[in-house]
């Protein structure tokens, strides 16, 4: 941490992140987990409770579960017995055209100790509003000792001597300013990113994409109404469409009782700021198909139609991670989950330099690896706009006849295969990979080919480590330590010990596990396996003979330029 005079720097971190959303909340607990003071800077006084995000992806639940709070997620949010389906109607109370029926959080919990295959995880996705994830984030950060959250303050002005960051911040009604110095500075501050217009990045990609539905100005409102579920004549869904050529809308639920957000899209000569709630109300009505009043409990605008990912995500000591450094269209509900990897990615490498044990390409490693994994996802999020917003509902879809009939069959069709091609995407929440990455040394194997609905385990340097229950019911991730972990399978394992004094010369945290399972040796496909904080396999390989090569590489002290040949 930087000393320094205590009048110009009232409050010193090693780290100063700005902005508490998800990105920035789930960074500061990977810090503090780890002792690194940092500050968190969060310009709004009371956190926003307009749902936005509304899936948790599996793969951010593991992580919420390795750090022993995924159980407290789950509970939020709706009822534990709420079926989490999708399903398309021409209006709410209309017809049904189709559906994609998924678990409750209960069946959940007990259903993925069964699965193998592309579902062959530790968590299976949970459907709930950011605003219960964002609650439960914040009381985790705030637990932490070494996390100071300064809500109610923004960041103002930041500039990097070389040495460390200072950052500007004042009070957000103005009344007192100070100054911040830390190691190392994140700007996690949301779309209109001020830490990523300092630095001078852009965006780079596509932002007016323009689509039937999902591509151009959207408009929202969340309600409240206690008589919604009496009023729609079809089973409960956790995610209601209506799909007619008047009022295209999407519709979560936020609580399984009485709170709803509906999204509809805004028309040519529609005005976010014009539209009186009398109008929003009736932008409802036309999408339920229903005369019904609710009630208005807030309301929001945003942008569909952006692929966008900033052409840096690092400049000296200052970084950039969740939307600050891409921008989404929300289907396949991947931004929350992929501005929550970048913290996970750039949390435990900021605590192994700051620690001493990480080596100078350790940070560079962030930029590569996420940026890349920003270009898939917000590409394969642009797939599903494509495929849901470029239908066209023909005339006759809503028409008591024979070609309203067949016009319904064939949009049921559609709506079939897509709910299952946006909502089943076990490739794109596992099959992440850090190919190439200067950090991690590769086999010589070739991952399998990435798919958005297919996910094949592999222990291929580079992916998450697979999974696998273990005979005594313990999830194979729980027996992982919080740092790197050297997992030794088989019953004659090879010897781990140059591997431990290697990690013990260079200060680095090493946890061995051993597991004899023949299931797990096959899965991994060698005796030895180096597994990242992040739970990425950092390298495999039968021997120990080259332990100080492997561990110098992973923890970043490879020269970058020699990485790539
Ligand atoms: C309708 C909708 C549905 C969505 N659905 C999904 C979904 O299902 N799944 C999914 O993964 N994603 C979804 N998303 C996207 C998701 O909401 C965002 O990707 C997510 O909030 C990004 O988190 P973040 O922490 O990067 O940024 P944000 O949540 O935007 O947080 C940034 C924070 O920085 C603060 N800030 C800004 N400037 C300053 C400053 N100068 N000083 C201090 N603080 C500052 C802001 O006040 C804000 O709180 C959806 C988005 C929308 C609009």
């Amino acid at each position: 941490m930087q000393g320094g005079n205590s009048k110009q720097t009232p409050r010193d971190g090693a780290v100063v992140i700005i902005g508490g959303g998800p990105c920035g909340l789930m960074l500061a607990i990977e810090l503090g987990r780890r002792n690194i003071p940092t500050v968190l800077l969060e310009e709004k006084v009371q956190p926003s409770r307009f749902p936005s995000a509304n899936a948790t992806q599996a793969r951010t639940m593991e992580h919420y579960r390795r750090l022993g709070f995924a159980e407290k997620v789950r509970a939020r949010g709706l009822p534990p017995d709420y079926p989490t389906d999708i399903a398309y109607f021409t209006r709410y109370t209309k017809y049904e055209l189709a559906r994609f029926s998924l678990p409750s959080a209960q069946q959940a919990r007990e259903i993925v100790k069964t699965l193998t295959g592309s579902w062959s995880a530790a968590e299976l996705p949970h459907r709930v509003s950011q605003i219960f994830v964002e609650d439960v984030l914040r009381e985790e950060a705030a637990a932490l000792p070494s996390v100071s959250l300064r809500t109610g303050w923004r960041m103002t002005a930041m500039r990097d001597n070389g040495a460390h960051v200072v950052v500007e911040i004042e009070r957000s009604d103005g009344s007192e300013q100070a100054t911040l110095r830390a190691a190392y500075a994140v700007g996690a501050d949301g779309g209109g990113s001020p830490t990523r217009k300092l630095l001078g990045f852009d965006y780079v990609g596509e932002s007016g994409a323009v689509r039937d539905f999902m591509g151009g100005r959207m408009f929202a409102i969340h309600i409240r109404s206690p008589r919604l579920y009496e009023v729609i004549p079809y089973p409960r869904a956790w995610m209601y469409w209506a799909v007619n050529r008047q009022r295209r809308a999407f519709m979560p639920s936020v609580n399984g009782r009485d709170e709803f957000t509906f999204h509809t899209q805004l028309r040519a000569g529609e005005k976010a700021d014009q539209i009186s709630d009398a109008q929003a109300k009736a932008m409802f009505r036309d999408s339920l198909g229903a005369e019904m009043d609710v009630e208005i409990i807030g309301r929001s605008t945003w942008n569909a139609g952006y692929t966008l990912v900033a052409e840096k995500f690092q400049h000296g000591r200052i970084f950039l991670g969740g939307d600050a450094a891409h921008l989404f269209t929300p289907t396949g509900g991947l931004g929350y989950n992929t501005a929550v990897e970048d913290a996970v990615n750039l949390g435990w490498k900021l605590a192994a330099v700051l620690k001493g044990w990480g080596g100078p390409a350790l940070l560079g490693s962030y930029e590569t690896e996420r940026q890349a994994l920003a270009r898939r996802n917000t590409t394969y999020a642009r797939g599903f706009a494509d495929s849901v917003g470029l239908y066209v509902p023909p005339a006759e879809l809503e028409d008591d006849s024979p070609s309203g009939e067949a016009a319904r069959k064939k949009a049921g069709d559609h709506f079939n295969y897509h709910a299952r091609f946006e909502f089943n995407i076990p490739g794109i929440t596992f099959g992440g990979r850090y190919d190439g990455s200067p950090i991690v040394v590769g086999d010589g194997t070739a991952p399998p080919p990435d798919k958005p609905n297919e996910y094949v385990p592999t222990a291929c340097p580079g992916g998450r480590a697979p999974h696998l229950w273990l005979g005594d019911g313990r999830s194979l991730y729980d027996t992982l330590g919080f740092e790197f972990t050297l997992l030794r399978f088989g019953r004659n394992p090879p010897d781990a010990a140059p591997f431990q004094v290697e990690a013990q010369a260079r200060g680095l945290p090493l946890t061995v596990v051993d597991i004899a399972a023949d299931e797990a040796r096959d899965l991994y496909e060698a005796d030895l396996v180096l597994i990242r904080p992040d739970q990425i396999v950092a390298w495999r390989g039968n021997a120990s003979v080259d332990a100080a090569r492997i561990l110098r590489q992973a923890s970043g002290y490879q020269d970058l330029k020699s990485a790539y040949p």
